[in-house]
């Protein structure tokens, strides 16, 4: 067998280097700016997006690379904070489907893109891939940031 994975796959996988555990819980990140913070997950609205809403959901507990290495409680926490994430997104942006993608696949950390569907997008009853992400406009961010502000009360 050829491996065509990282040569140090399973060492990422067990957290070293991981860069999303030594950012900490900031409110901003190279990827997104924060609209929801809960007991053990971060939800980042994201700066380069394919449609209007697309945010990532970061677990926030010890390192895991794999949704099967949390504990049942740690799992229902994370879910419980991905869906209130994604209550807010819905209430904001009015998608006519959410897309939850887990893959992990570069980053071994558990994380979860959010993709908001629409009525007019260009992949209806099929996924949204590749996530072509495009630069949304700063004032454009800070009205979608604002408007997640008020759905959050
Ligand atoms: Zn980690």
């Amino acid at each position: 067998m050829t491996q065509t994975w990282p040569a140090d796959w399973f060492e990422r996988k067990a957290g070293v280097g991981c860069h999303i555990c030594t950012q900490g819980r900031p409110a901003e990140t190279a990827g997104g700016v924060r609209f929801y913070s809960g007991e053990f997950a971060d939800a980042y609205l994201r700066k380069r997006a394919h449609l209007p809403g697309q945010s990532m959901v970061i677990w926030r507990g010890r390192h895991a690379s794999d949704l099967i290495d949390l504990s049942e409680e740690e799992a229902a926490g994370y879910m419980s904070d991905l869906r209130m994430s994604a209550r807010l997104l819905a209430a904001v942006f009015e998608p006519c489907q959410i897309n939850y993608l887990t893959f992990g696949n570069s980053v071994p950390h558990i994380h979860t893109y959010v993709v908001p569907r629409y009525l007019d997008d260009p992949n209806p009853g099929a996924p949204l891939l590749p996530l072509v992400e495009t630069e949304i406009d700063d004032t454009e961010l800070q009205q979608q940031l604002e408007a997640l502000e008020r759905a959050a009360g």
